[in-house]
């Protein structure tokens, strides 16, 4: 057996005996683990789609919204943006303690209606990744008016393309227009900003990230599970999805606190 994965087997059978003490205490997950997690900023990237009442894996119900925002409040978290994380990246900004993104795929009006005021209690911005065609034309996503307010009360929008289109299944020339399209529709409607984007289904390839990074975008979110640090790939930036499940409060802390912990043993895929 290879050192590396007796080292493995050693942590997996010390986190069992730990495990009736961390099912006692979500609490108690962050405090037990902080020796672990402490070398070199990690910065959590919660990844939402719907805050609202529908039975749903993508809605995590505007209750249990406002038990993880209350956890992450009282847990010392403070709120960046992606202009804040690509900062820190290229040029070493100062990032403060706990740094925390909270993202939303798709701009659903739930958002706006169920996740924005739950934020503002607690001092929390957010960035939403809008499908740019879908805005002020569907009655199930934000409108431009909310979008822009989102935007002049702290919040970054990005892009998630024009139609929400797999962006490994186009050729070039679409790509290049969803990510163009979507980028000008941006400026025209909130001012000219950073382009940052969310891979739609979070498909994509090193072939996509050239292009994306070639339309001036200067990082691109995946739905892989991780968290990111320094050495990320800014065009493959990890997020940690939070679904709804029959435990989700229990589920969340444990991601929220534990993700960076197993991926450096490398128990997840980074
Ligand atoms: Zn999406």
């Amino acid at each position: 057996m290879k050192k590396s994965e007796r080292y493995k087997i050693i942590i997996l059978v010390f986190l069992l005996l730990a495990l009736p003490f961390i099912m006692s205490s979500p609490k108690a997950i962050s405090e037990s683990f902080k020796p672990l997690l402490n070398d070199g900023p990690n910065i959590t990237i919660l990844n939402y789609h719907k805050v609202d009442n529908m039975k749903i894996a993508l809605s995590v119900s505007p209750e249990e919204f406002e038990q993880q925002m209350s956890y992450l409040k009282s847990e010392g978290y403070t709120t960046i943006s992606p202009k804040d994380l690509m900062d820190f990246m290229e040029f070493d900004k100062e990032l403060p303690d706990k740094p925390l993104l909270i993202t939303f795929d798709d701009g659903y009006v739930d958002n706006y209606l169920n996740a924005y005021p739950v934020m503002k209690k607690y001092g929390f911005t957010g960035t939403i990744f809008i499908v740019t065609d879908f805005i002020s034309s569907d009655e199930r996503f934000l409108t431009w008016d909310q979008v822009k307010e989102l935007k002049e009360n702290g919040f970054y929008i990005g892009s998630h393309t024009m139609q929400h289109i797999p962006m490994t299944d186009v050729n070039d020339e679409i790509l290049r227009n969803e990510l163009l399209g979507s980028a000008a529709a941006l400026d025209y409607h909130l001012g000219k900003d950073d382009y940052f984007i969310a891979y739609p289904t979070g498909a994509y390839n090193s072939h996509v990230e050239k292009i994306v990074k070639e339309c001036g975008y200067r990082a691109a979110f995946t739905i892989q599970y991780g968290n990111v640090n320094k050495a990320s790939n800014p065009y493959a930036l990890e997020r940690i999805p939070i679904f709804k499940s029959d435990k989700t409060f229990r589920s969340f802390c444990l991601r929220v606190n534990l993700t960076s912990f197993f991926q450096r043993m490398g128990l997840i895929r980074s």
